[in-house]
Formats: C-alpha cells, sequence, structure tokens
C-alpha cells in the first residue's frame, strides 16, 4: 500500500466528505459496545439498536423534512436511484415511459440506458448552457405513457440547482412520479421533501460528513403513483422495500451528520459561498480565458467548476501536486471519457478535458483556498507557456 498523502489539499468534496468528528463519536458505541441485530426484538440489546436507528430515521428525515416511516436505508445513493427507477418500472406497463435529463448521475442514466435497449420509451431531456434543465422540453416530452421523471436537485459535477419543485409540480398535476437524487443538495442547501413534492428523493450519507455504504431513498407515503418493487428480498425489513441487517453504526452515523448539517447549515452556506467566491476571483483574475461551466447564483455553495483553455488535461491533472481536486465525476473517472455533463453544456472535448471541479467543504480554509489557486495558477502558466496567446472558441464564450 502506498503511504497516504500528507499536507494535500482536499477540495473534493462532491466525491466525498470527510466523517465529522461528531459524527466518529456517535458512531463508535455501536461497533463494539452495543452488540444487536435491529430486527431481533425479543431482547433489550436488539431494542437498544433498534431504538437508535429509529432516532436517526428521525434525523434523517429532519434534514430534509420529510415523514421518518418514509425513509428506506439503503447502502448508498446508487442503490437508492436504482430502487427508485428499476423498483419503480418493474409495476408499471412495458410502454411506461421515462424522462430523465442528460446530466443526472451514473447510477440513473445507466439504469435507462439498459430499459432503452430493452425497449422501454426513454426521454433524455437536454440542459441549458448554465446546466439548468430546459423545463419547457420537459414538459414537451411528457406523454399519457409517462410514468416517472427523474432529475437530480443538484449536479455533482457543475453544481447547478435545479428547479425540482417546479418539475415535481408539473409532474404531480398529470399523475407521473418524480425521483429527484438530492445527493448534493442534503445538507448542503435547504431542502424539503414536502414543499418540492417529490415522491421518490435519493440520498447518501457520505456527501455530507458521515460514513460511506450508507444512503437513503425516500418513499412518500401514500402515493397512489407509487408501487415499488424491492431491489433485495429476504427479511422483508424497511416495509419490504429493502431487504438485509441494518448496519446499526452507519445508520446512526449517517442520522448524526444530518443533525450535525441542520445545526451547520446556516453558517456553512454563507462560509462556502464566500470562500468559492474568493477562488473564482482570484483564478478569474490570473488565468485569461477562464471558463465558468455552470449557473453563476444557482449554484451549490461550495462548488466551482472552470475549464482552462490552453493546456492539455492530462498534464494539468498531473501537474497539480498537493491539491485534490477533480477534472469530472470522480465515480466515472475510471472512464476516461470527457464528463457527458461538461458535453450537456455544449463544451468541446478539449475544454471538458481541461477542466477542474473543485468541491469545498465544512473544513476548508482562506489559506487552502489561496494555496489551491496559486498551484492551480503556476500549473497553468508552466503548461501554456509564455507564447500562450488566447482566441477563444465559440464553445468557451459562454456568460
Ligand atoms: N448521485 C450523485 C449526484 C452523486 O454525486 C453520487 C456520488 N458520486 C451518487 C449518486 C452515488 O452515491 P453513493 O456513493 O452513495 O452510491
Amino acid at each position: 500500500m502506498t503511504t497516504p498523502p500528507r499536507d494535500e489539499i482536499y477540495l473534493d468534496h462532491h466525491a466525498t466528505t470527510p466523517v465529522d468528528p461528531a459524527v466518529l463519536d456517535a458512531m463508535w458505541p455501536f461497533f463494539a459496545e452495543h452488540v444487536g441485530n435491529a430486527a431481533s426484538e425479543q431482547h433489550a440489546s436488539g431494542r437498544f439498536v433498534a431504538e437508535a436507528v429509529e432516532v436517526a430515521r428521525r434525523q434523517v428525515a429532519e434534514l430534509v423534512d420529510a415523514d421518518p416511516r418514509s425513509v428506506v436505508f439503503t447502502s448508498g445513493a446508487t442503490e437508492a436511484n436504482n430502487l427508485a427507477l428499476k423498483g419503480l418500472l418493474a409495476t408499471a406497463p412495458a410502454e411506461g415511459h421515462v424522462v430523465v435529463s442528460a446530466i443526472e448521475h451514473r447510477s440513473v442514466l445507466d439504469v435507462v440506458h439498459r430499459l432503452k435497449r430493452r425497449r422501454r420509451p426513454v426521454t433524455v431531456i437536454p440542459v441549458e448552457g448554465t446546466g439548468r434543465v430546459d423545463v419547457a422540453a420537459l414538459e414537451r416530452s411528457l406523454t399519457p405513457e409517462t410514468v416517472l421523471v427523474s432529475v437530480m436537485a443538484a449536479s455533482n459535477e457543475i453544481g447547478t440547482l435545479q428547479p425540482v419543485g417546479e418539475i415535481a409540480a408539473i409532474c404531480r398535476a398529470r399523475g407521473i412520479a418524480f425521483h429527484t437524487d438530492a445527493v448534493q443538495v442534503c445538507g448542503r442547501v435547504l431542502f424539503s421533501v414536502r414543499e418540492t413534492g417529490a415522491d421518490l428523493v435519493s440520498l447518501s450519507a457520505h456527501k455530507l460528513y458521515g460514513p460511506q455504504g450508507i444512503g437513503a431513498l425516500i418513499v412518500r407515503r401514500g402515493s397512489p403513483r407509487l408501487a415499488l418493487e424491492p431491489l433485495l428480498e429476504g427479511g422483508g425489513h424497511e416495509n419490504r422495500l429493502r431487504s438485509g441487517t441494518l448496519p446499526v453504526a452507519l445508520i446512526v452515523g449517517f442520522g448524526a451528520a444530518c443533525a450535525r448539517a441542520r445545526d451547520l447549515l446556516d453558517e456553512e452556506i454563507p462560509r462556502l459561498t464566500a470562500l468559492r467566491e474568493r477562488l473564482w476571483q482570484r483564478l478569474h483574475r490570473e488565468l485569461p480565458g477562464l471558463v465558468l461551466h455552470g449557473d453563476r447564483e444557482q449554484r451549490l455553495p461550495g462548488n466551482l467548476n472552470v475549464g482552462i483553455p490552453g493546456v492539455d488535461g492530462d498534464a494539468l491533472l498531473a501537474g497539480l501536486k498537493g491539491l485534490a481536486v477533480s477534472s469530472g465525476a470522480a465515480c466515472s473517472s475510471a472512464e476516461p471519457e470527457p464528463s457527458h455533463v461538461l458535453r450537456a453544456l455544449g463544451v468541446s472535448d478539449t475544454l471538458a478535458r481541461a477542466s477542474l471541479r473543485f468541491g469545498l467543504g465544512r473544513f476548508t480554509t482562506a489559506e487552502e483556498i489561496d494555496r489551491a489557486a496559486e498551484i492551480v495558477i503556476a500549473t497553468v502558466e508552466r503548461l501554456r507557456g509564455p507564447e500562450f496567446i488566447r482566441t477563444p472558441s465559440a464553445a468557451e464564450v459562454r456568460p
């Protein structure tokens, strides 16, 4: 094994976040001290951990303003997205039509691509240049056969916030189920399941300073549109929607992370927005031709995604020593393809490859931001060389 990196500035909080020390404290006793299966209600040990699970369920529900009974714990958002789509479509007619946006996470897009290969009608709707879903195009795509629409609440790459309340209302009026992948908004901006009116909502603990390997699908209760089939069957856990022994320590950590996020939200939003602006202003001032990907205003506080013309993408990433950033979605970086999200914005493949995603987080400091900016500027200047003369291409000129 290689040694862990020392002094690397971690600006990849859309990929994953460190576990908050308060969350770790809450989890520790549930690894060894409190033994018990949450389904073993015959004895006090089982009942104790079952109670801890229910406390966590309420904490998760409170953060996103949902009914605790609607929370179905899963192994993460990949599973939650799969359960939402495959679970719903398993009970829908074969001609039931599905609509998703072009910038969804792979755990949504790969599912619908497979369904399409199996002849299910699927429409992938485009986004505007800022990454906002084209709501008019979405509305036009709906047919009497449409059974499900899935649009993420915020992009993990460009941070663009989507008008999910508006889309949910359009779906509700037509009796169509609406799913939103809310992984990136949960704990980062105010988000209310009740107000949004989404039927299915995916969450993941490791994006909000909780542990990896736990998430949830919120399944709105009492909605006649929702007949879900489980992906996993076994003991009938989680309302028969997700069988398997509940990972108590992870669930306790998820709950604690939600409670902590709720306490810190008011303070974190302005702090991260200011740090993000500081980074953008510095890079924008010193790197001629820098392109901002995504919406200037409707954006996650800690997200910055920029295209850097005049450098080779691979050389750029290789040159950024001491900085943990991503050149696309970390989840898909095993594939050398340029980001499907940047492509959907109309960004050229060359510029997409020479793009950097910064994800700022709870423990990011102003000093780290300044140092990160210096590393990026020095690397780009070295790669561009003194003869760099900028003539922007049409794809790069975007407000
Ligand atoms: N959706 C989005 C928007 C994400 O950013 C991620 C994580 N990259 C996922 C889904 C998958 O979540 P998990 O890691 O919990 O499976």
